[in-house]
């Protein structure tokens, strides 16, 4: 094949495969259904040799695929339809810079959080991004949190999604010309310090944008000090049925983020995700918690015990005054806030969704965003939805359909959720149907803002006709403008159709 001959050239035999069971791995991301083989799969080492692979692209008229961890929910990082080259960027993982001065670190796009947290928490009394990443970070990316304005545990309530503390990209078009976005678009400034300036805000053309702009090869993220001191309280809400609860957890949340107090995390948990943990025995000591309804819990971070106590004081009289059951201190007394912060590393609550029915069992996922006074709005939609696919759910290999929730800076909440389940391959295309009508109805009756827009969100927002026509087309004109030959992800949104 013309394209693997010349990107071989390129990266050298050991980077590049187009065996079957190479190409099979690729083909999958972290869903339990969405498929789509590519034909070759590259893992170039540098800014320069994804443009020259981008350049191949070009003249062969291939369509690209930029890969980070394949930690995606949504078939993002994989072909949709079959075809293609998956570009792999994990090989891509050095952290380049810490500017101590400016707090801004520079990494190539293919490190992982994990591997970022543990780096900058060694530096200067213990830095971070603001941001522990996604729940997926052991393996994800800076390049996917970034193409996906991934928003998760550790910070979120405090510093808002990931995407808000990237002050500079670089960034291989999709013709393979290379540009630096930020301060360093004046090629007289040599350190990235702010997107904001220089004309419009560029940079934010490829945050969330799925890979359709671009590959992200290099990124500036703003720097903090990891909080020296940290609180944590957990709060019982007993209730029979589920809205009660939420409208009262719904009703502290909001007091919880107008009252401008740094708040570096709060989780709801409804009843049924509550016990999961507990079943799951996520962690041991938790089992025997006094817990008996849904669960709300926040961390509160200061710079002195003063302040911290302070803190406390107003979020738990909030809590107080809504009659909320504060649980004991310990993590056994059922705190799982102290857990969370202190042993979880963030990520672990996310785990249960995932293998819970056992091999080849994995999650639909449905995240989204939404102003917090909507929840309970939300919850009734998803009731009335689950209570009308619960038998075609079951046909289909589907089980528990839960969500929880969280608070992202400055005041609105990301409703984490989705769907377990098994699936048998004769099912996929039922499953696919019935996924998408879900997220349809959360777009229309919600007016839900996902992020995740890989293959199958992005396609449902199209469907849902939620987009209007100018905004539409202003979006086709920017995709043709940047990418003339239809060659970076041109799939997503449906765009490959429309020029
Ligand atoms: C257990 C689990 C928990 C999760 N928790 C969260 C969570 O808390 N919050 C959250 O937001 N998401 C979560 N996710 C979803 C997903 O893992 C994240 O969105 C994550 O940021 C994806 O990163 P990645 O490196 O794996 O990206 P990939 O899956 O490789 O790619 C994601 C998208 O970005 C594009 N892309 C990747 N790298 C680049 C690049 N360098 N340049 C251009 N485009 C690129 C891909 O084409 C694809 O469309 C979770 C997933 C799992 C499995």
């Amino acid at each position: 094949m013309e394209a693997f001959d010349k990107i071989e050239d390129i990266v050298g035999s050991n980077y590049v495969s187009d065996s079957e069971p190479v190409l099979y791995s690729y083909s999958r991301n972290a869903d339990p259904i969405l498929r789509g083989k590519p034909d070759i799969v590259v893992r170039p080492k540098s800014t320069e040799e994804i443009s020259q692979i981008v350049e191949v692209a070009n003249e062969t008229k291939t369509k690209i695929i930029p890969r980070g961890g394949g930690a995606d929910l949504t078939g993002g990082a994989k072909p949709i339809g079959d075809g293609g080259i998956v570009i792999d960027l994990t090989r891509m993982n050095k952290v380049l810079d810490v500017d101590l001065k400016a707090r801004i670190v520079t990494v190539e796009c293919g490190i992982s959080w994990s591997e970022l947290c543990d780096y900058l928490s060694k530096i200067d009394n213990g830095l971070y991004t603001g941001s522990t990443g996604p729940a997926s970070g052991f393996g994800a990316t800076i390049g996917g949190g970034l193409s996906n304005h991934s928003v998760g545990g550790g910070g979120a309530a405090m510093y808002g999604a990931v995407t808000e503390q990237c002050v500079g990209l670089e960034v291989v078009l999709p013709t393979g010309k290379i540009i630096n976005t930020g301060a360093k678009a004046n090629s007289f400034m040599d350190r990235a310090f702010s997107r904001l300036g220089l004309g419009p805000d560029y940079t934010g053309l490829f945050l969330g944008d799925v890979g359709i702009h671009g590959i992200k090869t290099k990124a500036s993220l703003k720097l903090y000090p990891l909080p020296e001191y940290a609180a944590f309280n957990t709060f019982d809400i007993e209730t029979t049925k589920m809205k009660p609860s939420v409208e009262r957890a719904t009703e502290v949340m909001l007091k919880w983020q107008h009252k401008n107090i740094k708040i570096h995390d709060f989780y709801f948990y409804t009843e049924t995700y509550a016990r999961l943990l507990k079943m799951f025995q996520v962690k041991k000591s938790w089992t025997t918690a006094d817990i008996k309804g849904s669960v709300l819990f926040y961390v509160t971070v200061a710079d002195s015990t003063r302040e911290l106590e302070e803190n406390v004081e107003k979020l738990d009289k909030i809590a107080k005054e809504a009659e909320l059951r504060k649980l004991g201190p310990r993590v056994e007394d059922g705190n799982i806030a102290k857990w969370f912060y202190e042993e979880d590393g963030r990520w672990q609550w996310a785990h249960i969704y995932f293998g819970m029915f056992g091999p080849g069992s994995g999650s639909l996922g449905t995240c989204l965003k939404a102003p917090t006074d909507l929840l309970p709005k939300y919850v009734d939609l998803y009731q009335n939805w689950i209570k009308a696919n619960t038998k075609a759910l079951a046909e289909v290999g589907g089980g528990t359909a839960d969500f929880i929730v969280f608070g992202v800076y400055p005041t609105y909440i990301d409703v984490t959720g989705g769907i377990s389940i098994k699936p048998r391959p004769q099912d996929y295309e039922k499953i696919y149907q019935m996924w998408k009508s879900l997220l349809i109805s959360q777009i229309k009756e919600l007016g839900a803002m996902h992020y995740w827009m890989g293959e199958i969100i992005g396609h449902s927002l199209v469907e849902s006709g939620a987009l209007t026509p100018e905004y539409f087309e202003f979006m086709i004109n920017i995709k043709k403008a940047l990418d003339p030959n239809k060659i970076m992800s041109p799939d997503k949104f449906y765009l490959s159709k429309q020029y």
